[in-house]
């Protein structure tokens, strides 16, 4: 175990004797064993790991904005942007690229680096594709990182989206193999796989997560976490949510996660993927200030910041910035390398400011 070390602001508190190879092997009960242990152990364990590989106190914020809200074909049991579902959403047209590069602009003044696009499609259509390049090309123009989260693609459109300069894209696992018929049933898990698998062929980097308290068993948990921790390539970011009832959906009325058992899932993330950003992402609006604590003691390095996540809320800002006052935690700033390209703060580089990324509903 590292020793907890005294630092001065700015000072990188991560352990230099981590290198452990990440594995891709995990089997499911070695993840229900971790999910197993004692709760103190398993905090201990994955704070451990977590100061491996990043300093314990700073945390990555990134803002969520929805350029195509609602009116989505697809049946997510958890989603107010299904069509199907009543639930008060309105349905909102692709916003114009100038409208899109305001919000971007926006962005940048407020210190973003990164600006993600996100719409509420099954997947885009091919004559959706050039209108979508086009954000992200003048997007990139303004020296911003760029983002997006459109439903499935297929490898053309992948290559079109990471030729006009796509840097990241989230799509997310959503919950166990054996699980995700219970919740969606217009799409199978192997297409996510398959979506995954056309990101990382074109050769961009991947934010993929899923979401806990729809009602599935701590073995299910496991098996999300397993599929993530099997994937290829651990994703770069692993937003982990907690269900958002929203009425009108086939899930509101769930019985509530216990609060402990969703900081055992950040901490068995962390474990599992130690590299990665992992994401506190919806329902953190409803989570009090400890439990995010405990959350960040369990090593979740990354939340949502702003008014707004896709169509539920999220804590305010002022909130936030108070929690990380009294946690002593600060922004992840995000490197830049001689060029002017960001990257990952802990892969080294000068620092400049906090990253702020703007997505869709499915995203979060
Ligand atoms: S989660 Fe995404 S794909 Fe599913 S219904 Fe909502 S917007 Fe559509």
């Amino acid at each position: 175990m590292p020793a907890v070390r005294n630092h001065a602001p700015g000072q990188d508190l991560r352990d230099p004797a981590s290198s452990a190879p990440l594995r891709h092997d995990w089997r499911r009960e070695e993840v229900l064993a971790l999910l197993a242990l004692p709760f103190t152990e398993l905090l201990f364990r994955a704070a451990g790991v977590h100061r491996q590989h990043f300093d314990p106190t700073e945390v990555q914020v990134s803002t969520l904005l929805s350029v195509k809200t609602g009116g989505c074909p697809e049946d997510c049991g958890y989603c107010p942007q299904a069509a199907r579902y009543h639930t008060g959403v309105d349905a909102t047209k692709l916003m114009a690229t100038e409208d899109v590069l305001e919000k971007a602009r926006q962005a940048k003044a407020a210190g973003a680096s990164r600006f993600c696009m996100g719409a509420a499609w099954r997947s885009p259509k091919d004559r959706d594709i050039p209108k979508v390049a086009a954000m992200i090309r003048e997007v990139k123009a303004l020296g911003l990182e760029t983002c997006a989260t459109l439903g499935m693609l297929s490898g053309h459109q992948a290559d079109a989206l990471k030729a006009a300069g796509l840097d990241y894209y989230n799509h997310n696992l959503d919950t166990a193999p054996e699980f995700y018929g219970e919740v969606i049933h217009t799409r199978e898990f192997q297409d996510r796989l398959d979506t995954l698998s056309h990101v990382r062929d074109a050769g961009m980097k991947t934010c993929c997560g899923g979401i806990v308290g729809m009602g599935e068993s701590r073995e299910q948990r496991a098996g999300l976490l397993q599929a993530l921790a099997t994937l290829p390539a651990h994703p770069d970011s692993v937003p982990i949510n907690r269900l958002v009832q929203v009425e009108g959906t086939p899930l509101a009325g769930t019985a509530e996660l216990d609060p402990f058992e969703f900081v055992r899932t950040i901490a068995v993330a962390r474990i599992l993927m130690p590299r990665s950003m992992v994401r506190l992402s919806a329902g953190r609006e409803s989570m009090s200030d400890e439990l995010q604590a405990l959350c960040f003691a369990a090593g979740a390095n990354s939340i949502f910041y702003g008014e707004k996540l896709l169509t539920t809320g999220n804590p305010d800002t002022e909130r936030d910035l108070a929690l990380f006052a009294r946690l002593g935690l600060r922004p992840m700033a995000v490197a830049v390398d001689a060029a002017g390209h960001d990257g990952d703060a802990r892969h080294g580089g000068a620092t400049v400011h906090a990253a702020i990324t703007v997505l869709p509903a499915h995203a979060a």
